[in-house]
């Protein structure tokens, strides 16, 4: 069957579409070895010209909409014009379909809908498809036609992930991506073990309870083959980038693969560090193996945001403590933190940037907060009244997307602008040594004019 996919993402930073996501990746190897013909269309809002261009080229018989949470807007669309133009078959996946099933089956045009990890169900789905003498219900697919609606349960999760093949990466123009940053970036498992309340892993979490292990990792051996061949097809890998939030949380694990990896990859690499994690021995092992820079999700100054409403169980200490191991091993870091969160005041936005000072991170990334659907956070703003009226264009604004009377998007704003003006958001030299050379020389000419 020929296949059009639309990957609605947003636009962050200016990154291209489609953007390479691990696990539409390997649905999209899975299809591919169905024989299926494939295209892969990346839209972060509605654009007339990219749709056509895209229809034209597929002739698909087939669309399946991976739809992120914040791009529903631009979905709808799309959809509408699809549905009121070409007549064709519409299946969806994703975040949004997971945190909102029945609202993505009311979608134009949508006549399924995959939930959660889409790896076996959507196979199983389309390869159903062709044959309409047989039943179309299938585990983890909400179904929608003439006789109703549908919602079988969740089928188990995939507990190898050795099993499945590696990631489609041709149809996301990956070499292009290689050949402009030089990373290779790669998923070592999936599902994680905190309960962020911003984040909607819990949400997920609960869809499979009592159907399989939730936090799962590949082998050491099956990340490394990966790497192999992804270094042999793409010239110009300088670094790997481990996308997982949950890389370094479970410390036996992550003995075991650095162990490896150090022996049959040893390139610099790039993940993701919380800081409860960020004990002496793991930020040693990450240095030895050829950590040069770690992520780390600050995200509020105080205990009372942090904590009570994220829920991330991070003291001050444990923040601070990480960041100077970090500088100790020679470990550069990306400081993230949200602002405008639920509770926030001036006093707070300015702890945070008084947090930020003293850790001295080599980045800042500075967001806006916006309340994630399908998250406890986002529920809390919602019983509070405090949900932007202009739902997901706040963030593809880049915009805070509550409104508090205690802090108004605009203070919100304007304290996001100064942060990102005073503190480094691309990596140089670092900043805090920036900023002292820059005031030493200004001393330093107040002192030779005197002179004179
Ligand atoms: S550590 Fe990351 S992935 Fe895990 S729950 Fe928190 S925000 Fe979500």
């Amino acid at each position: 069957m020929r296949i059009l996919v639309f990957q609605f993402v947003p636009d962050v930073r200016g990154k291209p579409v489609p953007r390479f996501e691990p696990q539409l990746g390997i649905l999209l190897s899975l299809l591919e070895r169905r024989e299926h013909q494939l295209s892969l269309e990346g839209l972060a809002r509605f654009d007339l010209g990219k749709i056509k261009a895209a229809l034209a080229r597929a002739l698909p018989q087939l669309i399946y909409a991976d739809i992120s949470a914040v791009c529903v807007a631009a979905a709808r669309r799309t959809l509408e014009y699809i549905e009121q133009h070409e007549f064709l078959p519409i299946v969806t996946g994703g975040s949004y379909p997971t945190v909102d099933p029945a609202g993505c089956l009311s979608l134009p045009g949508v006549q399924a809908v995959a939930i959660g990890e889409p790896d076996a169900s959507l196979v199983t789905y389309l390869e159903r498809m062709k044959d309409p003498a047989v039943g179309q219900i299938v585990s983890g697919v909400w179904l929608r036609d003439e006789r109703g609606t549908a919602r079988p349960e969740l089928p188990p999760l995939v507990e190898d992930l050795n099993s499945l093949p590696f990631a489609h990466r041709d149809l996301f123009n990956y070499s292009e991506h290689i050949r402009q940053t030089g990373q290779v970036e790669i998923a070592t498992g999936r599902g994680c073990p905190q309960k962020c309340a911003y984040c909607v892993n819990e949400l997920v979490e609960k869809l499979y309870e009592g159907r399989g292990v939730w936090v799962r990792r590949r082998s050491p051996g099956n990340i490394l083959a990966e790497l192999a061949q992804l270094r042999e097809r793409f010239q110009g890998v300088r670094l790997v980038r481990f996308l997982d939030h949950a890389f370094a949380l479970d410390g036996d694990w992550l003995a075991q693969f650095l162990m490896a990896y150090k022996r049959q990859c040893d390139l610099p690499f790039r993940c993701h560090l919380r800081t409860n994690a960020a004990d002496d021995d793991t930020v040693r092992r990450l240095a030895e193996a050829g950590c040069q820079f770690v992520d780390v999700e600050v995200l509020s100054s105080g205990n009372l945001i942090r904590n009570e409403i994220f829920e991330m169980d991070l003291s001050g200490e444990q923040i601070r403590a990480a960041f100077a191991r970090l500088t100790a091993a020679g470990i550069r870091s990306r400081a993230i933190v949200y602002l405008g969160a639920p509770y926030e005041s001036e006093a707070s936005l300015a702890e945070t940037r008084a947090l930020l000072l003293e850790l001295k991170p080599d980045l800042v990334d500075v967001r806006p907060y916006y309340p994630w659907p399908g998250t406890r956070a986002r529920n809390l703003c919602h019983e509070q009244g405090w949900l932007h009226a202009r739902g997901e264009e706040q963030y593809h604004e880049d915009r805070v997307g509550i409104d508090m009377p205690a802090c108004r998007p605009d203070v919100v704003a304007t304290f996001i602008r100064r942060l990102r003006n005073e503190l480094p958001t691309t990596l140089d030299v670092p900043w805090w040594r920036r900023w002292s050379s820059a005031s030493r020389s200004a001393w330093g000419q107040v002192f030779q004019r005197r002179r004179l």
